[in-house]
């Protein structure tokens, strides 16, 4: 770096470096900003980024793109939250597209495709519901999406005849019911109170009260203690007076209660069940609701229609090769073509067939979260990286989410490298400008080349009084 040599001696002037920076203004950060403010250039001062809450206010007044994938990143979580609290979602969809539209440059790829196709039917039919245009859309998309799964299925079956007898059969019967599920086609399915926990965890996450997201979750929790989950233990009084106590949280059933033994595990199943249905019905959450009436016929041992998840077929496929090392070759044929299926990710068809029974919420939730603007470190937290701004940057949520603790340089491998150059001229500018301090930035980068193996131009980041704006 062009300017390394000419504030060395600063650097070896201020003495502890790693340790006194970023503890709020350190004794070098006096030093600098002493003899030259405002009274000298007459300009408006700027007082460096240093708070977690500072970082994110700037980067949502201007846009960054994100440091991998390098969409341009113009909301947060609270935004989010506004939206649900004031039922954008749910109003018709030529409001919908006019909020939403400004942010459309944000979409990544295959949403905002659908966004597009959301666009044009509400030019058409303004009034029409989010959920009902996804409904329309998908009859076709379910068509082409089946089109581009079976050939990957068919290639599966003929990869898990390699296998040994018992895994072949787990494999096969796996295909039926991913098949069943897929073309919609009614059977028997065991329930998982797990399965049922994690989806409605998930859908939690969009409802617009709050309050009842939290009673819904601690409902769903119910389903997986142990005796009622896994059936091994038995039902203590214990246990059914906690089950009792959340369902009805202001009936009179203490610890000392009499307990009748008529609980068996499937009927306390099914009172859980019908507690989590009694709140959703009012909020219109259908989609919650329709999950219980699945779940109770399960528990019935009645035909469901289910949904076919790319997610599930991956875990049961590992459940059903049980005995086979992960270094076999027909197991690691078998994960990669499982893992080749379209997701709502990559694919315009796939993320139509799984919203085509959401509420309005979760499929807006689905199509702009992934570009949330969220907080990258760029040294994992969990492999010590330190919760201070040398070592944040900006990352889309699905970035974010998807790098989680791997490898930095290894992640990159999937994007352009000009999007890491993009990201850190954005800051480098803003540091230019006096919004970040320029030992920071000298920091920042370092953390960056050390995790990414990559270095990035900076000979424009000026060296610069840190309290004064051009
Ligand atoms: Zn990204």
């Amino acid at each position: 770096m062009r300017i390394l040599p000419v504030i060395s001696n600063i650097f070896l002037q201020r003495g502890d470096f790693k340790n006194n920076r970023y503890n709020g203004y350190s004794q070098y950060g006096t030093v600098l900003r002493s003899p030259l403010t405002d009274t000298f250039t007459g300009l408006k001062t700027i007082i460096p980024i240093k708070t977690k809450n500072e970082f994110r206010e700037h980067a949502l007044k201007r846009v960054y793109h994100c440091m991998y994938c390098g969409v341009p990143m113009r909301y947060d979580e609270n935004m989010f939250l506004e939206w649900k609290r004031s039922n954008l979602f749910y109003k018709p969809i030529g409001e919908f597209v006019k909020t939403f539209g400004k942010y459309k440059d944000s979409l990544h790829t295959s949403e905002r495709e659908i966004f597009d196709f959301i666009e044009f039917i509400s030019r058409k039919s303004p009034t029409a519901k989010l959920d009902t245009v996804i409904k329309i859309m998908s009859v076709k998309a379910n068509k082409e999406l089946l089109k581009i799964q079976e050939p990957i299925f068919d290639a599966i079956a003929v990869e898990a005849c390699k296998l040994p007898e018992e895994n072949k059969r787990a494999v096969f019967d796996l295909i039926a019911r991913s098949k069943y599920r897929m073309l919609r086609i009614p059977h028997k399915e065991e329930f998982s109170g797990k399965e049922l926990r994690y989806k409605i965890e998930n859908l939690s996450k969009t409802l617009s009260s709050e309050k009842l997201a939290e009673r819904v979750n601690k409902l769903a929790e119910l389903l997986t203690i142990p005796a009622i989950y896994k059936q091994t233990e038995p039902v203590t009084d214990i246990i059914i007076i906690r089950i009792l106590r959340t369902i009805k949280p202001n009936s009179r059933i203490n610890k000392k209660t009499k307990v009748n033994h008529n609980y068996s595990a499937k009927r306390l199943n099914k009172m859980i069940i019908e507690a989590i249905k009694a709140e959703v019905k009012e909020h219109k959450r259908k989609d919650i609701y329709n999950l219980c009436i699945e779940a109770e016929d399960k528990l019935d041992g009645k035909p469901v229609i289910g949904k076919f998840t790319n997610k599930s077929l991956i875990h049961d496929l590992k459940e059903a090769m049980d005995g086979i090392g992960e270094k076999n070759r027909v197991r690691r044929t078998l994960l990669r073509l499982a893992n080749s299926l379209p997701t709502s990710k990559n694919s315009v068809f796939a993320f139509i067939t799984k919203h085509d029974q959401a509420s309005p919420a979760k499929i807006a939730y689905d199509l702009f979260t992934p570009s949330e603007l969220t907080l990258e470190h760029m040294q994992p937290s969990s492999l010590k990286g330190e919760d201070i701004l040398p070592n944040w940057a900006w990352a889309c949520k699905r970035c974010n989410n998807t790098r989680s603790n791997n490898d930095m340089a290894v992640f990159y491998r999937n994007f352009d490298p000009q999007n890491a150059q993009n990201y850190w001229n954005e800051i480098i500018e803003d540091a230019n400008k006096g919004y970040f301090d320029f030992w920071d930035i000298v920091s920042m980068l370092k953390v960056f080349k050390d995790q990414s193996g990559k270095k990035i131009q900076s000979k424009h980041l000026k060296f610069r009084r840190p309290y004064c704006e051009n």
